[in-house]
């Protein structure tokens, strides 16, 4: 018998304690403590002179580079801020393409060569650090003679503390760069494209409103996981290792009677959610929205958008937060796409937008029709820009985790299509249909707008099947996968758009010098743009096989494995765009890709391995006792005389875990056999590649014969944690 499964199983019936009184909530409204371990504008205020706020803030608010003097003077505030608050760390905080955070602790107190002893920390160290960032990867980006890489301070994302038990760490957003300047991470390009999407938007907002002097992107994400008990996923290897079940008999109940879904929350996950949040507020994480998901143990937690750079360190940071209170609480969270076959997967929906100094939002349709017409402009041109680059928006949420979540139906497939509902769906069909921009056409599609009712309000006209979906006010991109960092879809949608709104721009330059009325001449191109992009538009089911068709008679890519998605990042195509928007140079696009990939296989060499350690240490040998026990019992049986036919059933038995445990020996042979091949292979994607044509099926195979084994196995020989109780024990 195997003691960790029934250990974990007792430990469970055992806990008490972890109910609502367990959470400590500060007395008071959120409004009290909300953002009271962060650095911001108020905070700075407290601690710097007038005259020095006001220079201090007006630079970071231009993006200008603050003079040494300005940047000592916010050490000093920092420091003294953070010291009040009992922090005695310091660490650069970042985001390397592993896709968490990393951080390096340091201590302010310094021995001088005097003998004295302070606190210490200048602009020297505020602005920059060198972590030994040589373990992170890289893409070949840094030679080994040139190791090294820098963090540098954004001053755009506010310092914050981080509190673990009772240590207190001022920790300070930076970007991870090389020697010679180039992006290890995600927020460099994020920053980039977001500053590339701003000139190129500028001059379009302009057109209808000479006051709008700044754009910035709107991201409100999303996030979904799952809840499991810490004794449970320590007794399973794969959820320890990979963040995934790799094998697991379905569990006969699961997700059919939609009973967890938006049901009551268990008290003991309530307590959870009460702390994280808790924890969210006092770092400014603007969380609002809880709720059950869909499949058993699965919960999702959303916060108030907020201006994109913001938003991405707010979605890395909660990610971490929710690791560290789970473990208070003795759960673990599961970020994984996938953690468990045959219920719902995780995803992070991004709702992506724009917003302008004069307080307006790009995607609101709003009331006025004049307004419309710009709302239309920046709706199309988002519309046009996903069409024409479907192929990088697919590959910035590509990832072997993703892969089993997209199109599995129960999240939307790997085509990339745009759902806008059935009033914008017409707006647009008449515009391309007939109505001719000249002056009276002009008037009547200003008309039309004007009917369009108040989408924002409208919460009817969902569709859950489509990746990228308009809901009322802003798009949503619901193929980023739950582990991912948001700064990778971001990156891309900010970087089209911008490409997007530029090209439209000159278009529209071309005829209004040729003497073309402005309005007449936004609808001209608008027309065309709505008929070019006709294919990438569905409002239909994006689960169904009758979509798969459709949308490949319609020229659209399909890619549901990540070796392939990948490649759009290194196209003609994609290198032209990011290099011209500045956003990555060609270098970091191939590094970029080459981790991607990296990042690929080696998740699919430690799933291989764990599993094949699984079956062979738990599995077979779960059986192989089973088994005896069944031929015990038929010698038994024929000793004491009894016809052969007295023991069918035992024989039977023993002869189909037999055979299940030679498939799986066999399948486990070669699949190591496979990866010893595979892994000689020197191109990064073509290993992807092989990884996951070769090694998945072989991985697939033995999972089958393995669950088989488990329907057969007396459940008291059964090693492994079983679904039903990693879904329903709590
Ligand atoms: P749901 O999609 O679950 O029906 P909502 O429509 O209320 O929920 O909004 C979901 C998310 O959309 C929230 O996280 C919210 O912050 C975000 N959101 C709302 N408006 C914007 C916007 N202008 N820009 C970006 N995100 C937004
Ligand atoms: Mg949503």
């Amino acid at each position: 018998m195997s003691l960790s499964r029934f250990q974990a199983l007792d430990t469970i019936l055992n806990r008490s304690g972890f109910d609502l009184e367990y959470v400590d909530v500060p007395e008071g409204k959120i409004s009290d403590f909300f953002g009271c371990n962060v650095f911001n504008d108020v905070t700075m205020q407290g601690y710097m002179s007038p005259s020095d706020y006001d220079r201090v803030k007006s630079a970071i608010d231009s993006g200008a580079k603050l003079s040494r003097e300005d940047a000592d003077t916010v050490a000093d505030a920092m420091k003294r801020w953070a010291m009040d608050r009992g922090a005695t760390h310091y660490t650069h905080w970042f985001q390397p393409l592993t896709g968490r955070t990393a951080e390096k602790h340091d201590s302010f107190f310094t021995l001088k060569p005097s003998g004295e002893v302070t606190e210490e920390f200048d602009a020297g160290t505020l602005v920059q650090q060198e972590p030994d960032g040589s373990s992170f990867p890289g893409g070949g980006l840094r030679s080994t003679f040139e190791a090294r890489g820098y963090t540098a301070w954004d001053p755009s994302s506010p310092a914050f503390i981080l509190e673990v038990g009772d240590g207190k760490t001022l920790c300070i957003p930076t970007i991870f760069v090389t020697y010679g300047g180039h992006s290890l991470d995600y927020k460099l390009p994020l920053l980039k494209s977001q500053a590339f999407l701003e000139q190129a938007a500028i001059p379009v907002c302009q057109l209808f409103d000479e006051a709008v002097a700044k754009v910035w992107v709107t991201l409100g994400w999303e996030q979904e996981y799952f809840l499991v008990d810490e004794a449970l996923f320590n007794a399973r290897p794969d959820l320890l290792l990979t963040g995934r079940t790799l094998l697991g008999k379905h569990s006969p109940k699961g997700q059919q009677l939609d009973d967890h879904y938006f049901g009551s929350i268990p008290e003991r996950v309530y307590a959870y959610m009460r702390d994280l949040e808790t924890e969210c507020h006092k770092l400014g994480i603007p969380v609002r929205t809880r709720h059950n998901e869909v499949g058993p143990g699965q919960y999702e937690l959303a916060p108030m958008f907020e201006e994109v750079n913001l938003a991405v360190d707010h979605n890395q940071l909660l990610m971490d937060l929710m690791d560290r209170v789970a473990h208070r609480h003795k759960l673990r969270v599961l970020l994984h796409e996938k953690p468990f076959a045959g219920v719902n997967g995780s995803g992070k929906h991004n709702n992506w937008s724009m917003s302008t100094n004069t307080g307006r939002n790009l995607l609101s349709p709003g009331k006025k029709p004049g307004q419309n017409l710009q709302f239309l402009t920046f709706f199309v041109n988002t519309i046009r820009a996903v069409y024409e680059y479907a192929d990088i928006l697919r590959a910035s949420v590509a990832s072997a985790s993703n892969d089993h979540r997209l199109g599995a139906n129960e999240a939307p497939p790997a085509i990339i299509s745009v759902f806008i509902g059935e009033t914008l769906s017409k707006v647009l069909d008449s515009i391309e249909a007939g109505i001719t921009p000249d002056e009276d056409g002009v008037k009547q599609v200003l008309d039309l707008l004007s009917k369009v009712p108040n989408l924002e309000l409208d919460n009817t006209d969902r569709n859950r099947t489509s990746p990228f979906a308009f809901t009322g006010n802003k798009f949503e991109i619901r193929m980023v996968g739950s582990t991912m960092n948001c700064a990778a879809p971001m990156t891309v949608m900010n970087t089209i758009v911008g490409r997007q709104l530029e090209q439209f721009h000159a278009e529209l330059r071309g005829l209004m010098d040729n003497g073309k009325d402005r309005d007449a001449a936004i609808l001209t191109i608008l027309k065309r743009y709505i008929s070019e992009s006709k294919p990438v538009r569905f409002e239909g089911d994006g689960y169904s096989e009758e979509w798969r068709q459709e949308a490949a008679r319609r020229g659209l890519a399909n890619t549901p494995d990540t070796p392939d998605a990948l490649n759009a990042y290194i196209s003609d195509a994609a290198k032209e765009l990011f290099t011209n928007s500045g956003v990555f140079t060609e270098r970091e696009l191939e590094a970029h890709y080459e981790v991607m990939n990296e990042n690929y296989i080696l998740k699919l060499q430690i799933e291989a391995r764990t599993l094949g350690e699984m079956v062979i240490n738990h599995i077979l040998p779960a059986a192989v006792s089973y088994q005896t026990q069944l031929a015990d019992n038929a010698l038994k049986l024929k000793q004491l005389g009894l016809p052969e036919s007295d023991a069918k059933a035992q024989l039977d038995l023993i002869k189909l875990i037999s055979e299940n445990i030679n498939y799986i020996k066999d399948n486990v042979n070669q699949m190591t056999a496979v990866r010893r091949d595979v892994n000689e292979i020197e191109d990064a994607n073509e290993m992807a590649k092989a990884y996951c044509k070769q090694v998945k099926p072989l991985m697939e195979a033995v999972r089958t014969y393995a669950d088989r084994l488990e329907y057969l196995v007396d459940d008291r020989e059964w090693p492994l944690i079983k679904y039903r109780e990693l879904m329903f024990v709590r």
